[in-house]
């Protein structure tokens, strides 16, 4: 059985559908006004609409400038509006930005100008700049995606694929129509050359479906990350531990393994921010988050659930001791929080700890004997741990 693609119904369609995603990406640039990148996005829309539709008028208009030069002018411009968004989306420093811009708009001009000295001869001059010119930048957006570690991978690496197979398109069109300029095979290339368009039309469509998912995909994962984590030292928040404790105390029930949960606060936190500023209080409090962070596994779950106390859950093992790791923790603050930013800040912490037992109930049990175990820390003179009904220690 024969398949037959018929090119004007797919050209149509992929214009239809071009046009209603472009409307779509700018009712959300409308809706979201500070973001950019939907504009632009929306606008490659458009040009890739326009172009295809002026390049198929070749079958009734009798002008070159209009379905050849004007079409292949839009058609360029697509990928390079697509491009443009990825770089609004970036959100790249300022300086960095504007160069990206000045280096974008002069390859606009360099390519419309070679359009305008070429395109007279044969459409297919105009062809084949369009297709260097869009392979180009295509493969500048799979290493422009590359660096964008901050969005999420999927759809990243989805864009990335589309842009590599449309890039690689383009350059065998390049090469199928240099091979019909020095005579190779001259029926082949005029097949070759339509299912590369079928191809270019269903790659440009599938890439304005993805520029949307990479957007909502980086949004939400920016508002969970919000949701999810304490502004100042990105540790978990008081939500998120609570969360995880509950899952991690069920979890130690189900399994029959050890738990622990220590409560730090930081020793007399109020007279370091009377006495150095509120500033020095806060690089203290990133500054015990790092040391967390740096000294526990990364399986244990730290949050800061309030001003100036943090929350640990260890998977603690039975050999491992949870006196050494609150020794170790303490004496790490005590050693790096002795002089912050050249003054003498003299930074500790307390610390109430317990391990999970037949006692405890709920996570909360573990929480409020913790809680209990830290008071008694302060009020034996601080910058030390004490524990709730621990084994007592072996001589
Ligand atoms: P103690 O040893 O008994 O814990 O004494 P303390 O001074 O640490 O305890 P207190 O509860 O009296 O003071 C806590 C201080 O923490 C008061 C508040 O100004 C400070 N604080 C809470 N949140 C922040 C914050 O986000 N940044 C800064 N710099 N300080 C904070
Ligand atoms: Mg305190
Ligand atoms: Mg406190």
């Amino acid at each position: 059985m024969e398949f037959e693609v018929h090119l004007p119904t797919l050209l149509l369609l992929s214009v239809a559908i071009n046009l209603m995603i472009g409307a779509l990406l700018w009712a959300i640039f409308r809706l979201r006004s500070r973001q950019d990148c939907f504009r632009l996005w929306a606008l490659a829309c458009g040009a890739f609409a326009a172009g295809s539709l002026l390049a198929g008028a070749r079958a009734f208009l009798d002008s070159q400038w209009i379905t050849v030069f004007l079409a292949h002018g839009f058609l360029g411009l697509s990928p390079l509006l697509v491009l443009a968004g990825l770089q609004r989306f970036s959100g790249q420093a300022p300086g960095n930005s504007r160069r990206f811009r000045y280096a974008l708009r002069a390859s606009a001009v360099g390519y419309c100008l070679i359009l305008l000295f070429t395109f007279h001869d044969t459409p297919l001059n105009a062809r084949f700049l369009t297709a260097l010119y869009s392979a180009a930048i295509f493969s500048f957006a799979v290493y422009h995606l590359s660096r964008l570690d901050s969005t999420p991978s999927l759809p990243r690496r989805i864009l990335q694929v589309l842009f590599t197979a449309h890039g690689v398109l383009m350059m065998i069109q390049a090469l199928v129509i240099c091979a019909g300029w020095i005579g190779i095979n001259q029926h082949e290339t005029g097949f070759v050359l339509r299912i590369i368009l079928i191809n270019h039309i269903l790659l440009a469509t599938a890439t304005v479906l993805a520029l949307p998912l990479l957007a909502f995909t980086q949004s939400e994962q920016r508002l969970r990350i919000m949701a999810e984590r304490d502004g100042l030292t990105g540790l978990y928040n008081r939500r998120s531990l609570f969360r995880d404790g509950i899952q991690a105390f069920k979890k130690a029930e189900q399994k029959q393994v050890p738990l622990a949960v220590l409560m730090m606060d930081l020793d007399y936190f109020k007279q370091i921010n009377d006495r150095w500023g509120h500033a020095t209080g806060d690089a203290a409090l990133c500054l015990v988050a790092r040391i967390l962070k740096q000294e526990l596994r990364d399986d244990d779950i730290v949050g800061r659930i309030g001003g100036e106390e943090f929350a640990i859950i260890l998977n603690i093992t039975a050999e491992d001791d949870i006196r050494l790791i609150t020794r170790r923790l303490l004496d790490a603050i005590v050693t790096n929080g002795e002089e912050m930013q050249g003054l003498p800040v003299s930074l500790s912490a307390s610390i109430g700890g317990v391990e999970k037992a037949d006692r405890h109930k709920t996570f909360a049990d573990m929480m409020n004997e913790a809680d209990s175990a830290l008071y008694n820390a302060k009020n034996k003179g601080r910058n030390r741990a004490e524990f709730q009904q621990l084994t007592p220690e072996i001589p």
